[in-house]
């Protein structure tokens, strides 16, 4: 029998040595502004935590999810039946040769910066993508057609064991918003990035012009969303079509379902407008790819991780 919340807490005391949090607001931890309570909740601020969390959970039979920063994920309105660990494991090194090594609860802007400030590009691109390197590995983060997966050259994962192990690039599988992880339940803990030498004015003067050029399309930054809701479908061609051109043609803007909108500057955004639930951004989303379907005969896939409260693992 599985023991009461309670004794959960403090078998977690005696063997992570920190406090595991209880019913905690998941809305808290999304950029949706969205989710019930999870059961458990703990933020892993070492490697070490990582693993003996990841462990404790599953001698425990008990589901866990691991997070970033949550600006790519949709929460359930029910929660989260296990813990939730958010992954806030951070730190950055220049390695020789261009290569820079980071745990994966760093912020990629934070990477981004490092990279710029030692005169290393190729993560200019990245300037303004919120979120951790782990949920930018997890989904390809990408902006101005290059790809996180173009500059990361391995990384450390860990099972469901608390095992961790090296793998290199091929590992990931890495395709348009897509990598492998997606069909695994493994966790990112440490990156390296291959960049080359650059000119630091340059490189700054680069993600400069593409913050300014973020801004122009995206809703202000206190706006309640996740980023793009669907990817950009690719057509048979090979080419990709964009999901927000499809939308707006199928009459997407100004569509609303309980507090859940589509943004009126761009239709491949479902902001929350206050009090939208999750319940709310699914249905709306759901007559999103109907409309364009019917109109359009093409399937659009989400790029937002919806996380259901009640998670099988893989
Ligand atoms: C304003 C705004 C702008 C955005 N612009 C862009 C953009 O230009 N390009 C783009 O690609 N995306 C964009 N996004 C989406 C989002 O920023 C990225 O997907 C980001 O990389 C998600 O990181 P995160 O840490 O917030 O991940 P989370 O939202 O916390 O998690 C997303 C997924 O990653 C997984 N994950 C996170 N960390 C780990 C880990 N350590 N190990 C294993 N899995 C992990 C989670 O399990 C989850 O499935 C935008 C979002 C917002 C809100």
């Amino acid at each position: 029998m599985m023991p009461d919340r309670a004794a959960i807490a403090r078998l977690f005391r005696t063997e992570v040595k920190r406090t595991l949090r209880q019913s905690v607001s998941l809305r808290l931890y999304s950029n949706f502004k969205i989710g019930g309570r999870a059961d458990f909740f703990f933020a892993a601020r070492s490697p070490q935590e990582l693993r003996s969390s990841i462990r404790f959970a599953r001698s425990r039979r008990l589901s866990f999810y691991v997070i970033g920063s949550g600006t790519n994920i949709l929460f359930d309105d029910e929660g989260f039946r296990g813990l939730i660990i958010r992954n806030e494991v951070q730190g950055i090194k220049k390695l020789k040769g261009g290569r820079v090594e980071t745990f994966c609860g760093t912020s990629l802007s934070d990477l981004v910066e490092f990279a710029a400030a030692e005169g290393l590009r190729g993560l200019e691109f990245a300037a303004g993508i919120p979120g951790t390197v782990g949920g930018a590995i997890f989904g390809n983060a990408g902006a101005f057609g290059r790809s996180v997966g173009d500059v990361l050259k391995e990384a450390v994962l860990m099972d469901g064991h608390g095992r961790d192990f090296l793998v290199d690039n091929k590992y990931f599988e890495f395709g348009y918003r897509h990598s492998s992880l997606k069909k695994r339940h493994l966790t990112l803990v440490k990156a390296v990035f291959q960049l080359k030498k650059g000119d630091r004015e340059k490189i700054k003067a680069e993600i400069e012009k593409n913050l300014e050029e973020r801004k122009t399309r995206h809703p202000s930054t206190k706006t309640a969303y996740a980023g793009s809701y669907f990817k950009n479908p690719i057509q048979a061609d090979g080419t990709k079509v964009a999901a927000g051109y499809l939308l707006e043609k199928a009459g997407a803007k100004g569509l609303k379902i309980g507090d859940a909108a589509v943004f009126a500057g761009h239709a491949n955004f479902i902001i929350n407008l206050g009090r939208a639930r999750a319940r709310d951004v699914l249905l709306l989303a759901q007559e999103l790819k109907d409309r364009v379907r019917k109109d359009f005969g093409v399937e659009l896939d989400e790029e937002v991780v919806y996380l259901p409260a009640i998670f099988s693992m893989p």
